[in-house]
């Protein structure tokens, strides 16, 4: 019977905004390239929601990720330490920069880096620390703030997952030296593909739009003062995230709505730990996700499966960075407890605009099924 019910997948653009529109009219207007009015308009509006002074659109979030630690100066030798259990642009992007990422454990409740474990992993070398919001879930700035401020370092923001998300009221975005987002398709707001670069320093904010614009000199056309990329975002890519962030209070509305479906379904599941969220944080569940307890005797990779049967589309957490190849061997004596039993049992549930209270309550039968491996 399952496979003639619709699937449900894991995510879903929603655009039924001016998405349609705006997207017309750079068709119509033939402004389809990476100059045109909605990117500036994007730009403004985003950095709103960010709380930021600046924004500067760029054409992805790992993109986002290596101009922001461009701008902040890091190179060769430097050390960047990060948390294992990421998505893997956020090493890349320290990679790219010829710089080595150092791996931090994470908290075995909210799933972020564990602030706490920053200032042993600090060296000569260290020049950056990278918090990631994951799955939606603001990290502790205030004592991430605290430990960087002590030691010079930087702070970048991964905020890629987190649009919207709150600490102590304050938006991601705005809460380090500088911030990176991403507009994939799976994301809280999309273009399709798309990133933005947020922060309140002009210089940082100069050194991005340079740097995206293959370092073009600001005051003289054709002079190209230092080597640069073409990172930028096109004119349809952003006007669709225009069309987005004019709906970003529905869409964080629909995250808050679904996350406290699950919670009424899920609480109380012997086999389940669900997403704690601290009192000053405002989480906007990029994905709802659960992670499996010793309790559970069937294997997450198992449940997954099973899931799918049912036509669920569900995601295992991220493999913890330093166990995958590229970084691997040059972390063969790290452990990382925590990360690596997040990493092998927890999923991410399907999260998206308009998922329908039914669809929540098909999601969480399953996955209860599942889990008792009945
Ligand atoms: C999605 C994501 C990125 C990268 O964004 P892209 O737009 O896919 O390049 C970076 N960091 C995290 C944590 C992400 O989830």
């Amino acid at each position: 019977m399952s496979n003639l019910v619709d699937r449900i997948p894991v995510a879903r653009p929603w655009l039924g905004g001016n998405e349609e529109s705006y997207v017309l009219d750079c068709v119509r207007s033939s402004w389809i390239s990476s100059q045109g009015k909605y990117i500036g308009m994007f730009e403004t509006a985003f950095a709103a929601l960010a709380g930021a002074r600046y924004a500067a659109s760029c054409c992805n979030g790992t993109v986002a990720l290596h101009l922001a630690l461009l701008a902040l100066g890091i190179g060769p030798g430097d050390e960047v330490i990060m948390p294992s259990l990421t998505y893997i642009a956020t090493a890349n992007a320290a990679r790219y920069c010829g710089a080595r990422p150092v791996f931090v454990d994470s908290e075995p409740d909210t799933w972020n880096m564990d602030p706490r474990l920053i200032k042993e992993a600090i060296t000569e070398r260290t020049r950056a620390v990278i918090p990631v919001h994951l799955y939606g879930q603001p990290c502790d700035m205030r004592t991430i703030d605290r430990v960087a401020t002590a030691h010079g370092l930087k702070v970048l923001e991964d905020a890629a997952e987190a649009h919207g998300a709150l600490c102590n009221g304050k938006p991601v975005g705005s809460l380090g030296d500088i911030a990176a987002f991403s507009f994939f398709g799976n994301k809280i707001i999309t273009c399709g593909e798309g990133g933005m670069v947020t922060t309140d320093d002009e210089s940082l904010w100069r050194k991005v739009v340079q740097l995206k614009s293959q370092g073009v000199d600001p005051e003289r056309r054709y002079w190209f003062p230092i080597v640069g990329y073409n990172y930028r975002m096109t004119n349809i890519e952003a006007a669709i995230g225009l069309a987005q962030v004019e709906k970003a209070e529905f869409h964080m509305a629909e995250r808050r709505r679904i996350a406290s479906l699950y919670d009424r379904e899920l609480t109380g599941i012997g086999e389940l730990q669900l997403p704690t969220t601290r009192a000053w944080a405002d989480n906007v569940f990029w994905m709802y996700s659960v992670v499996l307890r010793d309790e559970c005797s069937v294997g997450r990779d198992a449940v997954i499966d099973r899931m799918a049967a049912d036509g669920v589309e569900t995601r295992p957490f991220f493999y913890p960075i330093h166990t995958l190849p590229p970084y691997a061997q040059e972390n063969a004596s790290t452990y990382l407890p925590v990360a690596e039993k997040l990493g092998a049992r927890g999923m991410n549930l399907p999260t998206f605009s308009g998922m329908t209270e039914e669809q929540v309550v098909r999601v969480c039968t399953s996955l209860k099924s599942a889990i008792r491996g009945s």
